[in-house]
């Protein structure tokens, strides 16, 4: 981030660079939270411009677009450090909204889930913290275009990759891919459960970076951390990661556990031990474990009861689950 005094007063400017020709990276940094970047791709007409960062850093963003005229914004998904500018980027600029259905489908169902989080958190102040971040998610204007997979954008492909959200999408040129939250190079993205008939977000997750690492850009461009030239070895420590939580699970329901708060409580989370959380972690960290004890349902290994009660199923195999990851896994190994 950079300092503009010319004026006299001082102007935030976020950082802009080209680790491509036709791409300008926009970082933002609104202080508190991890710096997300959005990208600006040249276009047939203009320029794309993917995603629009923090509300708090919309400034900034809008800085660093100014001089550009802009086709259309798409949002990788609808998570706040993402999305947190669209409402005014609308309202500054004559461009087109797009994101996929299944974000649309999410917002207009985040108010809904209100009552279940009251009873997930114990802690009043945890549930109104995690209440306020649904709030702000809810302000997110609908799009004037839902996205199709494989959709040509400009020039793009926009493809649907979900697991870290439902509706999550990259957009991928012949030299690159635009990444969002799919995968980082030095994080794992949170795989939140979302309750949408038939859809099972390990599953789908672990499938979506098969997917990616088998097209073969020569640039994945995060919305954080490093960019990366090949992911094939990162999409194998990702494996490797969901099979040790997976791991886990299991063996908090061998203990006889079967609430997701439980079963959270006995996995190793990368910021530390469940209790030691944030409001906000908490919540991924619950939405996580559901998602890995969906997975669990999917195999046959484990067997729900309701969303908030699980146990070990009366033919609980753990190679179905080995099979099962294998399976998904080949398609990689196979390239
Ligand atoms: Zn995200
Ligand atoms: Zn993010």
């Amino acid at each position: 981030m950079g300092l503009n005094g010319a004026s006299g007063c001082l102007t935030l400017l976020a950082e802009v660079w080209e680790p491509i020709k036709g791409v300008k990276v926009i970082e933002l940094d609104e202080g508190v939270v991890k710096p997300v970047r959005c990208f600006l791709l040249k276009g047939l007409d203009g320029h794309i411009l993917v995603d629009t960062g923090y509300k708090e850093t919309v400034g900034e963003l809008l800085e660093a677009v100014q001089n550009h005229v802009i086709e259309a914004v798409v949002l990788t998904h609808l998570h706040t450090d993402h999305s947190g500018g669209t409402s005014t980027v609308k309202s500054k600029l004559t461009t087109k909204l797009i994101y996929h259905e299944r974000e649309l489908y999410t917002l207009r169902q985040a108010m809904k889930v209100s009552e279940w989080l009251s009873k997930v958190f114990y802690d009043k102040e945890e549930y109104m913290t995690v209440k306020y971040a649904l709030e702000l998610f809810s302000t997110i204007p609908e799009p004037d275009e839902l996205i199709a997979n494989g959709m040509n954008l400009a020039g793009y492909r926009v493809l649907h990759m979900p697991g870290h959200t439902p509706g999550h999408v990259i957009v991928v040129s012949d030299e690159y891919a635009v990444t969002g939250d799919l995968i980082l190079q030095d994080d794992t993205s949170n795989v939140a459960y979302v309750p949408i008939e038939g859809y099972h977000p390990l599953t789908e997750y672990l499938k979506s970076i098969v997917k990616i690492a088998k097209l073969g850009v020569g640039l994945i461009l995060p919305s954080h951390g490093p960019i990366f030239k090949d992911c094939r070895q990162r999409v194998a420590e990702i494996f490797t990661h969901h099979f040790e939580r997976l791991s886990q699970t299991s063996k908090a329901l061998q203990k006889g556990l079967t609430s997701p708060i439980e079963v959270a409580e006995e996995i190793r989370w990368s910021k530390g031990s469940y209790s030691n959380l944030g409001p906000v972690d908490k919540w991924l960290a619950i939405l996580e474990t559901l998602s890995h004890l969906d997975f669990l349902v999917e195999t046959g290994y484990a067997k729900r009861v309701n969303i908030m009660t699980y146990g070990l199923s009366e033919q609980a195999e753990w190679n179905n689950v080995m099979r099962r990851l294998q399976a998904i896994a080949d398609g990689l190994w196979k390239i």
